[in-house]
Parts: C-alpha cells; structure tokens; sequence
C-alpha cells in the first residue's frame, strides 16, 4: 500500500459567545486542522492537530506531506521518525510536532482500516471499553461583571447531564477565583469531583496560597497552576499541597515528558495526542510515565477526530497502578459550542450513565461526515 496524497484543511465556525481562559486570548470562532490521507489501495485516514491551524496546516503542506508520497502508511515509526528528523533542527516543540500529530492519527486510522480492527487493537488490546467523562468548561465569557452566577448555573447544568466530574477554568484573582470555586463546589455538592484549570495564569506564590486553600475544597487536581517551562516551580509546589498537580498540554514529544519525569514536577501528566507526538509518540511517553509512578491522561481539545483517538488510546493504557478498585480513568470532554465535536461524524461518541463507550470500527471507529466538512472548509 502507498500513500497517494495527504491534505490539510481547516474547518472554522464562529462561536456564538466569545470565551477565554487565563491566556485571555478570546475564541471567537472554533478551528480544526485536519489531515486527510488517502492511498492506492482506496483506504484512507484522518487526523487532526493541536493549536494555530494555519501555523499547523503550513508544516504539513509544506514539509510534511511531501516526504509522504509513495511511502507504506503501515510504517507509523519509520515515518515518525522521517517527520521529525525533518522539523527537528526549526521545531521541536509546539507546531512542527503538532503537525506531525495530525498526520501520524491519520495513519493509524488507516492502519486499523487495513486490518479490519479498532485501533486500540493495534495498540494490544483495551483494558477497559468505558471511560469516565469530565466536562471542561466554566470559561470566561465577559470583559468583567459577575463571574460566580455563570459559573455555578454551568456547573449545575453538566451535573445535570450526568458528568461525574467538571473541569472548571480559573483566571481571577487569588481571592476572588477562590470565592468563585467555593461557590461552584456549594452549588454541586461533594459527589462531583471538581478539578481547575488555570491554564498557567498564576505565579508560584499565589498557586501555593490558592493550593492550600483546595485542599477544603476536594479539589481533584488543580491543572497547569504555574508556567510549563518552570519544572523546578512545579517540584516546588508538590512539595506544599496534597492537591495533585496535572499539566503537560504544552510539552511535546518524549524528549519534553522525560524533563517532567525526572524533576518529579507534576502528579498527572496531560499528554495532548493532536500535538504531543499523535499516537506513536504518546504511547512511549505514557510508557515512561508508568515506568516513573506518574498518572498519565490524554488532553483533549478538539474534534470528533482527536476524540476517538483519545478513546482508543485511553483505552489501550494499561492501569496504573494496577487495583481491585481501580480510580476512575477521566476522559477529557470539553463542552464549548463546535459542530466539530459531534456533527463531523456520522455516528457521534456514545455517552451513557456518565461513561463514554470505545469505539468498535476498524480505524479510529469513525465516518467523517463530508457534508460537515464542505460547510466548514476554509477555502
Ligand atoms: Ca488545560
């Protein structure tokens, strides 16, 4: 089998209320890059990357996809490695590997299509055919104002769904986001876990103050608290708060994780599979966080396309560590407006009982929904 063509393309809706997290950048429309490879055989894959989707949609036109041509699509290593050799020197971390992400998830969905078998076949099998959904959420969707009241109603609304846990973004001042927190861990009781996000916004100072005060909160973890380039900072913090750290979005390949690893900087590693590496790459980090005693859960943020690869890969982790009553394995689930996330697919993710079931297809377990696609496209 070879490679006949491989095509980026960006997808764009406008969202209909602007939000932002504590990067105070505001999402005005929501974006996915998708990598479209077909073959000779009429078999072809779909991926998608992380991040700026022009910045992402450049690599791949421009340096990725011509190495591909002609190559086998079975050869995931062989081409990872091709990919990388090629962005290495200019791009190691952030686009350059989020394009190759994009392009190795497409990939695999054509490796399972040949088989016949899901992906997380390929991968050795599932240990588990459920996961346990989290709604991200709570984003900040005014310049200023009242920022409990949306806050609590949007909480109230996704235990009312059946979420088990909500990921709340945190952004304020120390005082005030703690009065914001508080208010959301009242109004949905303890048997929610409650998890923040404060996508890198605080200094350490202030993530040691906010830290000790969750711990009365029944934080589940609190995410990104301080810079992902300050390891030392997050060793720091672990050292003064019984809330597990998480973090990892922003870190690519296993040449990053392995930093976090040896610094023992964070409890939870987030590996993100449409930018760290795809697939290829997050199973040898998920492997070295296991080898290190390190949680390691997939971040996710945006399509149907990174969502079923999430699945299957979750899916293929073995448990860590191994328990009779094992914690439950959290599924990221953001819940921001995207067409992308259900309607690019014939047969969206199937959520019951506050669990999200494994896909079963060949591939990654999806039909894109070409209609979606026509209507989304940047031309
Ligand atoms: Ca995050």
């Amino acid at each position: 089998m070879k490679i006949t063509s491989c095509t980026a393309m960006i997808l764009r809706t406008p969202v209909s209320r602007p939000f932002t997290s504590a990067r105070g950048w505001w999402y005005k429309t929501k974006n996915a890059m998708l990598v479209h490879i077909e073959t000779d055989e009429g078999i072809d894959g779909w991926g998608e990357a992380y991040g700026p989707a022009e910045c992402t949609k450049q690599v791949v036109d421009s340096l990725l996809a011509p190495l591909l041509v002609n190559q086998d699509p079975l050869d995931t290593n062989v081409l990872w490695e091709k990919m990388y050799q090629r962005i290495e020197d200019y791009a190691p971390q952030g686009f350059g590997v989020a394009a190759i992400s994009a392009i190795d998830i497409a990939l695999w969905d054509i490796k399972g299509k040949f088989f016949g078998l899901p992906v997380y076949k390929l991968l050795g099998g599932a240990h588990r055919l459920s996961l346990t959904p989290y709604a991200t959420g709570l984003y900040f969707t005014e310049e200023d104002g009242d920022f409990i009241t949306p806050a609590v109603s949007e909480a109230i609304k996704y235990k009312e769904m059946g979420f088990k846990g909500i990921k709340m973004k945190i952004a304020l001042n120390r005082k005030e986001e703690l009065e914001r927190v508080k208010a959301v861990r009242e109004a949905i009781g303890p048997d929610i876990e409650l998890m923040v996000d404060a996508n890198h916004g605080y200094s350490l100072y202030d993530a040691i103050w906010l830290s000790k005060k969750f711990e009365d909160l029944e934080i589940s973890w609190f995410e990104e608290p301080i810079s992902p380039h300050d390891l030392k900072g997050y060793a720091d913090l672990r050292t003064k708060t019984s809330i597990p750290l998480a973090g990892g979005e922003n870190n690519f390949t296993r040449y990053a994780f392995k930093d976090i690893l040896d610094e023992r900087a964070m409890d939870i590693i987030q590996p993100d599979l449409c930018c760290a590496g795809g697939i290829t790459e997050v199973m040898r980090i998920a492997s070295m966080a296991e080898v290190a005693g390190i949680t390691c859960m997939m971040h996710v943020w945006g399509s149907a396309v990174g969502l079923f690869a999430a699945l299957n890969v979750m899916a293929a982790l073995p448990p860590s560590p191994h328990s009779w009553k094992p914690a439950p394995v959290w599924m990221e689930y953001e819940q921001t407006e995207s067409p992308f996330r259900e309607k690019l697919v014939t047969e969206p993710i199937r959520r019951e009982n506050g669990e999200v079931y494994v896909p079963q297809s060949p591939g990654l377990g999806f039909t894109i929904n070409m209609d979606i696609v026509e209507k989304y496209r940047v031309k």
